[in-house]
């Protein structure tokens, strides 16, 4: 089952589809990540999916790099997962009243990151780390957050403020209809400058509830943290009694079981999960010290809370595909895949003459089209928005057309998933370097 060449008369039903929906539905998608803003065109509209292979409804077959844009570590329907999310089904949907499955998963969660001591499940990402801000503000006593520019958290108020993902790709990284009241109590900083955390503790960081930090970005394209720059946003929110909140929604379960805290070597106060947590339906968390956790309602007063939270279905498919990555880790396969794309990639480009920096971690990665001659290295917004997005657009849409699905941003890291095999890593190396010689 090869992935073929795709042109646009190949996908008149997704037309058609885009068409109708954007009738129905603002700008025809319900996230505006799938909206190809950042690349032009319309989007795609698929029918199912397996393994590492999508079919769009015109029956085109894809090589899928976004993996639903994290979760599906696994691949598409992994027959267990499939098998538990049935299983659960058949006993019922939703109680709105506790299950023994819930603590099953918690269980899974605090033996996976030994950060987290109790830990609470939400819907979404968003409902993770707006509930972290949260209580991060309740247990502190303060008002104000950090944050870094490009990050994602989701899209509550507080935290859609420079933000990454669509927010960065569309140009909206502070969105209409947040007021300048919240915004003046989340203090934006550049990533990787561990002088600008230090100075602004220096002033004001006996105001400062958490600094909020993807541990590794994926939301602006792929970026690494240096060692300094982790090693001062624990040493100072420590110092003064702010609390680290990293947001794991991304990379947690997927840059290793434990996340990015177990590569790194830093223990944060909170996390944030979502993801692979559901393996695939919606499901988030939120967790860490158990001091801190138990200020939430109603063990103690910090309100949060959710008719469809620990979702019976959702935690039969976290819980399976948390099970699956704990007694086969594909880790190292993942790394293996990963270094042999890097590499694919980058020597792609060299032949074509391309300036480009690639970024990777494991699973994830980017290929930054920066403009000029001298390849910087991208450390955080501010070198990451130098990239040529235009030549981006036209990267994924050659990769489009040979049936490799890449994301559709130059600010959205790619992801692949265990089902992919040696062959078709091999197959998008090959299309990458077909299309990055057309780039010139
Ligand atoms: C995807 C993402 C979120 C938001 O999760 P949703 O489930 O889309 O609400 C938050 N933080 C990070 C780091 C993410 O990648």
């Amino acid at each position: 089952m090869l992935p073929h060449a795709v042109t646009a008369e190949r996908r008149i039903k997704s037309s058609v589809a885009f068409a109708r929906a954007g009738q129905l539905i603002p700008g025809g998608v319900n996230s505006p990540a799938r909206a190809f803003g950042g690349v032009g065109g319309e989007p795609i509209f698929f029918a199912s999916a397996t393994g590492a292979h999508l079919t769009d409804i015109d029956d085109n077959i894809y090589l899928d790099y976004i993996g639903s844009w994290g979760p599906m570590i696994l691949g598409h329907r992994h027959p267990r997962v499939v098998a538990a999310i049935q299983s659960a089904l058949m006993h019922g949907t939703s109680y709105g009243a506790p299950t023994e499955g819930e603590s099953h998963l918690a269980q899974l969660i605090i033996d996976a990151m030994p950060s987290i001591e109790k830990v609470r499940m939400v819907s979404s990402g968003t409902e993770a780390a707006m509930s972290a801000v949260r209580l991060a503000r309740g247990f502190t006593g303060r008002d104000k957050i950090v944050k870094f520019a490009g990050n994602y958290h989701g899209h509550a108020d507080s935290l859609l403020v420079a933000a990454g993902s669509s927010a960065a790709t569309l140009g909206v990284a502070n969105s209409p209809g947040v007021t300048a009241g919240t915004a003046r109590d989340t203090i934006v900083l550049e990533y990787n400058e561990p002088e600008s955390l230090e100075a602004l503790f220096q002033s004001a960081g006996d105001t400062l509830a958490a600094v909020v930090m993807e541990p590794v970005v994926g939301n602006m394209g792929l970026v690494v943290p240096s060692k300094d720059f982790l090693a001062a946003a624990r040493r100072l929110t420590h110092l003064h009694g702010a609390l680290l909140v990293f947001d794991e929604v991304m990379t947690g379960f997927r840059l290793s079981y434990g996340g990015a805290q177990q590569i790194l070597g830093i223990t944060p106060d909170l996390t944030t999960l979502g993801k692979i947590v559901g393996g695939g339906l919606p499901l988030g968390a939120y967790g860490g010290r158990r001091d801190i956790m138990n200020h939430v309602l109603p063990a103690g007063k910090v309100f949060q809370a959710g008719t469809l939270s620990g979702n019976p279905l959702a935690v039969a498919s976290g819980t399976a595909t948390l099970e699956l990555l704990r007694d086969a880790p594909p880790y190292e396969l993942l790394e293996r895949h990963g270094a042999r794309l890097e590499e694919g990639f980058g020597i792609a480009a060299h032949k074509a003459a391309l300036p480009v920096w690639i970024a990777r971690q494991g699973s994830m990665m980017t290929m930054f089209f920066q403009p000029g001659p001298d390849v910087l290295p991208v450390r955080g917004w501010k070198t990451a928005s130098l990239s040529d997005t235009a030549r981006y657009a036209r990267f994924f849409w050659g990769m489009i057309d040979r049936g490799h699905y890449m994301p559709c941003s130059q600010y959205e890291a790619l992801f692949f998933s265990q089902a992919h095999t040696d062959a078709d890593i091999e197959a998008t190396i090959q299309a990458a370097t077909e299309v990055l010689a057309l780039l010139t």
